[in-house]
């Protein structure tokens, strides 16, 4: 039997656990990537579960105690310092680039092109392979083309082309500061907890993460409640040049992170704004939901955020995106003499999940945005410091696609 081929379009989170996985199980598989230079996510740090080291392992990364800080609790405490809520949790926290890079490494180099960005695709029926174009002009053609290609992705924009994302009434501010720059009080306070702080339109996390050079870094998530325009200025560089689909770290106008640092010092216990304070650089980012009523057609199947995107108070992006592709690569596995038969079995087993992700998330996001009716009820459930400190960032029920049982004791 000839070896089947994969094009997936978009080489992040969702693209590189597919490809690992697919190429695993004896799949021919191409990432096609638009970036020029390898990835990098500036002022990120990832949240790992269980089922996401579950996923790493099955797509071939070692999950050892390199890979990132563990925790063992979770803390939040009022601007005087007096500690408001705690519980103790288990959870190893990583850095964006580290993870990436691991999943890199996990893939034969000759899988991953750089610079080659999708301009078109066809999505093929049960005759006609799957085809991609290239901006070069080189068509590419495959028994299965993924849209691994982010919120705001090409393949999913001709899949899907009335499905439209909303965004939320607060953004996020990113950023990491080397735990060793802060005061030893600091470090001692931040260095060693996942600390939750929920502020009147004000939620700020922070939690220690493995940086690519080996140092430990207090990763900064600051979720501030803004208005459109407000938004909008935010996004809008000193040439006037309005970004809203998020701003390069070196475009935000320095008045605004000037403005942002002073606030902390307002808000916040003087730990959390020291932090904030010497964090070299943020990202500004755009907090969206986005669902999808079907992740596949014909040949062509959507992973990560190019299918859904739940706010990060969930933290799990990247859980989500390795769950997708496992369920795609075991959809694929088997239903082999039927690639559109098993795409749409992928498609109604993972809908309902990536629902109930985006879902959730809102939920926690409640407790910034009390006015809003429909989620009142976790308005207030969340504005305990308790509850929001133990359901932030905690394992979805199915989301990784891996049962205890099929996980056995590895
Ligand atoms: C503030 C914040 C905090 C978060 N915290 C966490 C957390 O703690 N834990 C967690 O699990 N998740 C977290 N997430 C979510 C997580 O970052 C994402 O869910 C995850 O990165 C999605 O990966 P992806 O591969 O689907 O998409 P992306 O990372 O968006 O990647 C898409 C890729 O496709 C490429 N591409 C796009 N178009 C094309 C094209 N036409 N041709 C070729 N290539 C293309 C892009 O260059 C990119 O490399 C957070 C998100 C935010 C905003």
């Amino acid at each position: 039997m000839n070896q089947r081929n994969a094009l997936i379009v978009g080489g992040s989170m969702a693209g590189l656990f597919t490809a690992n996985m697919l190429h695993r199980a004896g799949w021919d598989v191409v990432i096609l990537e638009r970036a020029t230079t390898p990835l990098s996510g500036r002022g990120t740090g990832i949240v790992t579960h269980a089922g996401m080291l579950a996923l790493l392992r099955r797509a071939g990364v070692t999950t050892d105690a390199s890979l990132g800080v563990p925790l063992t609790r979770r803390l939040s405490f009022d601007k005087q310092g007096r500690i408001t809520a705690q519980t103790a949790f288990s959870q190893i926290l990583m850095g964006w680039s580290r993870l990436h890079a691991l999943l890199v490494d996990a893939l034969p180099a000759h899988c991953y092109q750089l610079n080659r960005g999708v301009a078109e695709v066809a999505f093929g029926t049960t005759s006609a392979r799957a085809r991609a174009i290239c901006h070069d002009g080189e068509t590419v053609e495959a028994d299965v083309l993924i849209g691994a290609d982010g919120v705001r992705s090409l393949v999913r924009g001709v899949m899907l082309p009335n499905e439209h994302l909303e965004t939320a009434p607060y953004i996020a501010w990113r950023g990491l500061v080397r735990q060793s720059h802060l005061t030893a009080s600091a470090q001692a306070q931040l260095g060693d907890a996942f600390v939750v702080v929920h502020e009147p339109n004000e939620e700020l996390v922070t939690y220690p993460v493995l940086g690519d050079d080996g140092h430990v870094y207090i990763n900064i998530v600051w979720y501030r409640r803004v208005s459109d325009a407000q938004r909008r200025q935010l996004f809008t560089d000193e040439a006037g040049a309005y970004h809203p689909q998020g701003i390069s770290p070196l475009a935000i106008r320095p008045g605004f992170v000037a403005q942002a640092k002073a606030d902390a010092s307002a808000i916040f216990h003087p730990h959390l704004a020291e932090a904030i304070a010497l964090a070299p650089e943020f990202l500004l980012q755009v907090i969206v939901d986005q669902t999808a009523p079907v992740m596949a057609v014909g040949r062509t199947a959507l992973v990560g955020d190019a299918a859904f995107v739940a706010r990060p108070h969930v933290g799990q992006g990247v859980t989500k995106a390795g769950g997708d592709a496992w369920a795609l690569t075991q959809f694929l596995e088997a239903g082999r003499d039927d690639v559109v038969g098993a795409l749409a079995q992928y498609s109604a087993s993972r809908v309902p999940v990536g629902k109930r992700a985006v879902a959730r998330a809102r939920e926690l996001g409640a407790v910034l945005m009390p006015d809003e009716r429909s989620l009142s009820e976790w308005s207030a459930h969340y504005s305990d410091a308790q509850n929001l400190l133990v359901d932030t960032a905690v394992e979805l029920p199915g989301l990784a696609h891996i049962s205890v049982m099929d996980e056995g004791v590895t």
